[in-house]
């Protein structure tokens, strides 16, 4: 049995999607009777939510992880464990590397965690980690309601998984084939983060728009959680441009309550190294998804993924990806040089680009995406939107933050409203990428 109230500490790094597997954990353990604690000195449990898309994310997982043998030379009792992609991605050599980890705990095996904890609660300490990480195509987490602390956003997984099999990607590995949760629980989850004060929810996938669950497609489940009363805002992350449907545009043209905003990476603008990245779709097809999609939705926002120094890619290819981006005029970028992740097929290429050019391709890029991101930005000056109060501003008390529909983030003067209200502000000065916003 589970000491009562035993304290967790959980920390999460990665994208959305790690943040919604996080939000799971917490309410799996929090039903169980464990009591959730944030600093990781008091925790008697502490979790590490991993990411290993990128070699970034995870070198800094795994420095944290090293980092904290010190809590448990302090308290040989204390248990420590790590959840997520780096469990699925190197279990081995995690037990190798950390050899005072307790628990390895993969993506489809969250629902034994109060099991395990209280395994290990109960052994002598010093026992070898125990690892619990297959991958289970049938695990969609579908009635466990996401936990959620009060804020105005919440996130929630409509699909897990992914079988594009990208050839520089590693989620098709450990976070297993591609599936979708069904509607009906969708709608349930939002409807009660609804009740618990969210006003504008996530809706999360590797490939979000492949949704597809008993003949319902992404545009009917968007329209369906849009209907939701209460809820103020839709947002989804990430699209796939093999999947991305027209009708989508529609219900966000159709629908004031979907916001004007889709991220759609595009990773190369050369049609050879998209083909060598298994993308799927020339160029061509993505800049007419774009074409299209402002058509439908003249206000749309635009965001996108970008990876420079891909092996093999030659100085005119790399062009080809700046040419793209200037006729496409993204609002934002994720930009990124190139580094191999462990199973996957370009893992197997020469890295061929030398990191000093790859260095320069990236800066070449985030300076041309930065140019046009701020006249982006100019050009919205004086508009007048509606603005979701998020909460008070980082850098000043008496400032409200929000996010205008497509998602620019405004600060302004506080003048008696409240978190998760609208309210219409004149977009005013840009103080780097945020606006100051003034009472319209
Ligand atoms: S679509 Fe490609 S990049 Fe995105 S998660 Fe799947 S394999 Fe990775």
């Amino acid at each position: 049995m589970i000491p009562k109230e035993t304290s967790v500490f959980l920390q999460t790094y990665g994208c959305q999607m790690n943040v919604a597997d996080s939000r799971t954990v917490e309410s799996i353990l929090l039903d169980a009777g464990f009591r959730s604690v944030g600093n990781p000195d008091v925790a008697e449990v502490i979790l590490v939510n991993t990411c290993a898309v990128r070699e970034s994310a995870e070198e800094r997982a795994l420095g944290q992880l090293a980092s904290l043998s010190r809590l448990k030379t302090q308290d040989g009792n204390r248990i420590i464990g790590v959840l997520g992609c780096i469990p699925q991605e190197m279990k081995d050599e995690l037990v190798r590397r950390l050899p005072f980890l307790d628990l390895v705990v993969g993506l489809d095996e969250y629902r034994q965690l109060p099991y395990l904890i209280e395994e290990r609660l109960a052994a002598a300490p010093g026992q070898p980690a125990h690892v619990a990480a297959k991958l289970n195509r049938r695990e969609l987490y579908d009635d466990v309601a996401p936990h959620h602390s009060g804020g105005i956003t919440a996130f929630v997984t409509i699909t897990r998984g992914c079988d594009k099999f990208c050839s520089f990607c590693v989620v098709p590995y450990v976070r297993g084939r591609e599936r979708s949760r069904p509607l009906v629980s969708i709608i349930a989850d939002v409807e009660q983060l609804v009740t618990k004060g969210a006003r504008e929810v996530m809706l999360l996938g590797q490939n979000v728009d492949a949704y597809q669950w008993d003949g319902k497609s992404f545009a009917d489940c968007l329209e369906a959680v849009a209907a939701i009363e209460g809820l103020q805002r839709v947002r989804f992350l990430t699209s796939h441009p093999q999947d991305i449907h027209l009708r989508i545009f529609e219900v966000m043209r159709d629908n004031p309550k979907v916001c004007p905003y889709l991220h759609l990476p595009i990773q190369s603008g050369s049609n050879r190294i998209l083909a060598v990245m298994n993308r799927g779709y020339p160029r061509e097809r993505y800049l007419e998804i774009i074409e299209s999609a402002r058509e439908i939705v003249p206000d749309l926002a635009l965001s996108t993924d970008i990876i420079v120094g891909f092996p093999s890619e030659t100085e005119g290819e790399f062009d080809e990806t700046l040419d793209l981006v200037r006729r496409v005029r993204f609002d934002s970028a994720f930009m990124f040089k190139y580094s191999a992740r462990p199973h996957t097929k370009a893992a197997c290429m020469p890295d061929n680009v030398p990191e000093t050019e790859k260095i320069r391709r990236l800066e070449a890029l985030i300076s041309l995406q930065k140019r046009i991101s701020r006249e982006r930005n100019l050009a919205q000056l004086g508009r007048v939107d509606s603005v979701l109060i998020e909460g008070v501003a980082p850098k000043s008390s008496s400032q409200w933050f929000g996010r205008t529909p497509d998602f620019r983030p405004v600060v302004f003067s506080q003048n008696g409203e409240m978190p998760g209200q609208v309210v219409r502000v004149k977009l005013g000065e840009l103080s780097g990428f945020t606006f100051r916003g003034h009472p319209a």
